[in-house]
């Protein structure tokens, strides 16, 4: 690495996709000088996210290579320009430990200003997924030694925390599902569903109990991720290889008096479960689908018996903004000693092909890189 002449680091190593389904490459990039408002941070761990699996694959239409892919970090600030605050009003400075929202917003369009809906900007853009490195200012992923950040991102700053790579789930996963409870309008003592067991399914479990649920019932396929949901609150386990959908009815339907749930999340990216999600839900309930991040099928729905008759309130989630990030780092550092079971897999940046390998079997329930290990 090349140390400036004020110390600062001149250029910084990145993984980069160049072609789809074709392994990461090491690169370097220079280190741009900051303007105004701008953060260099040294990226301490960066998530490996299912979707940059997609965006491997050449799955995602957002894509532009090349790249340098990751959209969850957490690290340690190295410059800032005189002004920057956090999300509490601290001021920030060198060698504080930060995470950011990983969503860049306008602030001035009709989403960000008269909806307060930020998550809905049309110019939002999301490093390590709409950048490419192609163009200055290059590192533009979490992937890499160092990320200078745009004025625009929110900082949390994150005091007293040795293991920080533990909460990189929520600047992206924590924070979807805690957009998913704002909107739920869930009350507490509500009998909660949740489809799916990956790190979304798995955070709902822990929103769900943090909210006051009395029943907290999941549906998934893997037995070590149900195991997960158990420790994090759930109260029935129902595993889909081994139990028949009308079996998984029978069994809500008891443990709910017959009524089906107040509110069902579905967090599996699978048409199948949001069908079953919906016959499961109560009349007057909700059901919640934040688990579809890319194109991924369609459903059939008898407009009376599954929507009119039964009063359903059909919420979609898409993405997450800075209040989300919030719930979900508070939710995580509240119960960290829990959350930190959920990072199974560490990587050195230059092994972010297994990374990506682990995360692509479901090895991992949740793989980081940490970049600035050897
Ligand atoms: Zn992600
Ligand atoms: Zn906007």
């Amino acid at each position: 690495m090349t140390i400036g002449m004020w110390g600062n680091p001149m250029e910084s190593k990145a993984m980069v996709l160049e072609k789809f389904n074709q392994p990461l490459e090491m690169r370097s990039f220079p280190i741009p000088r900051l303007k105004e408002g701008e953060v260099l941070v040294r990226v301490k761990a960066a998530g490996v996210c299912g979707s940059d699996v997609h965006m491997w694959e050449g799955r995602d239409p957002r894509t532009r290579l090349p790249m340098i892919l990751g959209h969850e970090g957490v690290g340690e600030i190295v410059e800032v320009t005189a002004g920057k605050r956090d999300t509490h009003g601290n001021p920030l400075r060198a060698g504080d430990q930060v995470l950011w929202n990983r969503g860049v917003t306008c602030g001035q369009c009709y989403f960000c200003k008269v909806k307060m809906e930020p998550s809905l900007c049309p110019y939002r853009w999301v490093y390590g997924i709409h950048t490419s490195c192609a163009d200055p200012p290059y590192l533009t992923g979490n992937y890499a030694e160092y990320l200078p950040l745009d004025r625009k991102v929110d900082l949390f700053r994150i005091d007293n925390v040795t293991d920080l790579d533990a909460l990189v789930p929520a600047s992206c996963s924590g924070a979807t599902t805690a957009h998913a409870f704002d909107l739920a309008g869930m009350e507490s003592g509500d009998s909660v569903l949740v489809q799916g067991v990956g790190p979304l399914g798995i955070f709902s479990v822990a929103c769900a109990k943090s909210f006051g649920a009395s029943r907290i019932i999941v549906i998934g396929g893997t037995e070590e991720r149900l195991k997960a949901c158990e420790g994090f609150g759930a109260t029935l386990i129902l595993n889909r290889h081994t139990l028949s959908r009308e079996e998984r009815k029978e069994m809500v339907m008891e443990t709910t008096h017959g009524r089906g749930v107040d509110v069902a999340f579905e967090m599996a990216g699978e048409p199948a479960a949001l069908k079953e999600s919906i016959s499961l839900v109560r009349h007057g309930g909700c059901c919640v689908s934040a688990g579809f991040g890319e194109p991924h099928g369609t459903i059939e729905l008898d407009c009376f018996h599954d929507i009119g008759r039964k009063n359903l309130r059909l919420q979609g989630v898409w993405v997450s903004d800075s209040r989300h990030t919030h719930m979900a780092l508070e939710l995580m550092l509240s119960r960290l000693q829990d959350f930190r079971k959920l990072i199974t897999h560490r990587f050195p940046l230059s092994k972010a092909n297994e990374a990506i390998r682990v995360m692509k079997t479901k090895e991992a329930v949740k793989a980081v890189l940490l970049p600035q290990n050897p």
